[in-house]
């Protein structure tokens, strides 16, 4: 036990990054002020999969942990589009599910909005010659922002939430 206890004294945590929490902060703090001046405080986001492997939906779910902790900053994940402003759309534009996502749109009142997510969305390699897709998303929606990576990463996807807050 006192060797457990020297060894993480020395060693600290290292699966902490103080560079990244210090930026964090930073991009929490402006996340919510973007929300609160665009939003009145709460952004609803409808996360839509047209056909993905749902690693990027894991991804997405580590945003509800207390390191994130979107909730606390406005942002929420709504089960109906009816209560969304954003869609995020994750996956392949399959021919299944490409009738459904565009439904899902129609069904966000105005003003809405779309993000992709992952390279899935923009069919990248190796993506593009699959025979069960149909045209990339931005064929289907007017696509306001993208964050990429394959998955991306919650601080990926955090810091794209604040790109797309800032440009709107
Ligand atoms: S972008 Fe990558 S991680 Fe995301 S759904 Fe596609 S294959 Fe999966």
């Amino acid at each position: 036990m006192i060797r457990f206890w020297n060894k993480r004294l020395k060693l600290g945590v290292l699966t902490q990054d103080l560079e990244f929490d210090e930026e964090l902060e930073q991009i929490k703090k402006a996340i919510k002020s973007e929300v609160n001046k665009k939003f009145a405080g709460s952004l609803a986001i409808r996360m839509v999969d047209s056909g993905s492997c749902n690693a990027c939906e894991a991804e997405c779910n580590a945003l509800a942990n207390p390191y994130y902790d979107l909730e606390r900053l406005g942002i929420y994940f709504v089960a109906s589009p009816r209560h969304a402003d954003v869609m995020l759309l994750s996956g392949v534009m399959t021919f299944n599910m490409t009738p459904h996502a565009i439904e899902a749109y129609k069904q966000i009142p105005e003003p809405k909005w779309v993000i992709t997510m992952g390279d899935c969305p923009l069919m990248k390699a190796p993506f593009e010659k699959t025979f069960a897709i149909k045209a990339p998303a931005n064929n289907h929606f007017e696509v306001t922002h993208h964050i990429e990576g394959c998955p991306p990463e919650p601080r990926e996807i955090i810091k794209g939430l604040l790109e797309f807050l800032r440009k709107i």
